[in-house]
C-alpha cells in the first residue's frame, strides 16, 4: 500500500520572545498566571529531542520580526544575542534536517514599513486584508530576506492568522514572486487555509503558470494541544486526553485516524505556546505521546514528510492535487 503523507504544522516559533505573549490582548491565563513573556532555548532542545527521537517532520515557522520587537539577524529586544545564536543554531543543525522552515510573515503582531522598519499601528493580518501584489510583494521579499540573512533556507511562507485570505490572488502571487527573488525557486509553498472535516482533504496546486507554481499545503485538524496553556494539569491521564482527540491508544480513533479513513492527508496543526504551556511543557508530552501512537499504530499507511517533501509530492503529480472547492 502506497503511504500517505503525515507531519506537524508547527505555527509561531520564535527565538527567546512569545509572540503569543505579544499579540494577546490579555496577560493571564484563562486559570489566571500571568503569561510568560520569554521563552528559554531548553524549550526548543526539548522539542529537537522529540522530533530527533521518534522521526517527526514537518512545518516549523520562525517569525522574523517577532512582536515588533527587533529581529532575529540585528537582536531582539530583551532577549541575549549569544542566546539568540544558540537558538538559530539550534533549528539549522536539528529542525532543518526533519522540518521546512519559513517565515510567519514579518512580526505576528502590528505590520512594519518596509521602508524604515517603524512599526504601522494595525495588526498586520488586518493590515493586508486589502493589499495587492505591489505592497505585498516587497512585505514577504523581507520576511524571506530576514531569513536568508540568518542563513536559514526555506521555499514557502505561513499566514499569521488569515493574513492575505481576503486577496488570495494577489498574496500567492506576491509569495512566488517574494520565493523565486530571495532564493531564486520557481517553486513554493504557503500555509493559510485548514480543511478541517472535509473528506480527502489534500494539499493542492493553487497557481500554475507553466514556469512558477505555488502550492497550497492545509492543516487538515485542529489545534487542541492549545488546552495546555490555561492549566496547570500536567498528569498522564490529562496528556492521553489531548493526545486521544489526534489519535487514540489503540490506534483505532482521533482526527488523525478519521483524516486518514476519509482519504485525506493528516496534516495536523499546534502552536509553539501550546507545546511550551506557559512554561510547563506539557505540550511536548502530548506532542510525545502523539507521535509514539502514530509511529506504532500507523507506520505501514504513513510516511513523516517536511512540507518541501510534500510539495515535491504534488509538483510530481500535479494532475492528482486539483483545488478543492471550499
Ligand atoms: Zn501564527
Amino acid at each position: 500500500m502506497k503511504k500517505v503523507p503525515i507531519c506537524l504544522v508547527l505555527d509561531d516559533p520564535t527565538p527567546g520572545i512569545s509572540v503569543y505573549y505579544t499579540h494577546h490582548n490579555k496577560t493571564v491565563t484563562e486559570d489566571g498566571r500571568p503569561i510568560l513573556e520569554y521563552n528559554p532555548n531548553s524549550t526548543l532542545f526539548r522539542f529537537c529531542d522529540i522530533i530527533e527521537k521518534y522521526g517527526i517532520k514537518g512545518k516549523f515557522s520562525v517569525v522574523p520580526m517577532p512582536g515588533n520587537r527587533g529581529d532575529i539577524v540585528n537582536g531582539i529586544d530583551g532577549f541575549p544575542d549569544e542566546e539568540l545564536k544558540e537558538w538559530l543554531n539550534t533549528v539549522k543543525k536539528r529542525v532543518l534536517p526533519y522540518f521546512s522552515v519559513g517565515p510567519e510573515m514579518l512580526t505576528h503582531n502590528n505590520a512594519v514599513d518596509v521602508t524604515t522598519d517603524e512599526m504601522i499601528p494595525i495588526n498586520e493580518c488586518i493590515w493586508a486584508s486589502d493589499k495587492d501584489r505591489t505592497v505585498l510583494t516587497p512585505y514577504i521579499t523581507k520576511a524571506f530576506s530576514i531569513l536568508k540573512e540568518a542563513g536559514l533556507p526555506s521555499l514557502g511562507c505561513t499566514s499569521p492568522w488569515s493574513f492575505g485570505i481576503e486577496v488570495e490572488d494577489e498574496y500567492v502571487q506576491s509569495v512566488s514572486q517574494a520565493v523565486y527573488d530571495v532564493y531564486g525557486s520557481s517553486d513554493c509553498w504557503y500555509y493559510l487555509r485548514g480543511l478541517r472535516n472535509t473528506p480527502n482533504a489534500k494539499p493542492w496546486v493553487e497557481y500554475d503558470d507553466g514556469k512558477c507554481c505555488v502550492v497550497s499545503i492545509p492543516a487538515t485538524t485542529f489545534d487542541y494541544i492549545w488546552d495546555t496553556i490555561d492549566t496547570t494539569d500536567t498528569s498522564e491521564k490529562f496528556i492521553c486526553s489531548i493526545a486521544d482527540k489526534y489519535i487514540t491508544a489503540d490506534g483505532k480513533g482521533g482526527d488523525i485516524v478519521k483524516v486518514l479513513e476519509s482519504g485525506g492527508y493528516p496534516l495536523f496543526i499546534t502552536h509553539w505556546q501550546s507545546l511550551i504551556s506557559n512554561g510547563l511543557c506539557t505540550g511536548m508530552d502530548v506532542l510525545e505521546l502523539i507521535a509514539k501512537r502514530i509511529n506504532e499504530h500507523l507506520s505501514d499507511r504513513v510516511e513523516w514528510c517536511s512540507y518541501e517533501e510534500i510539495m515535491q509530492k504534488v509538483l510530481a503529480d500535479k494532475k492528482s492535487y486539483p483545488k478543492p472547492k471550499f
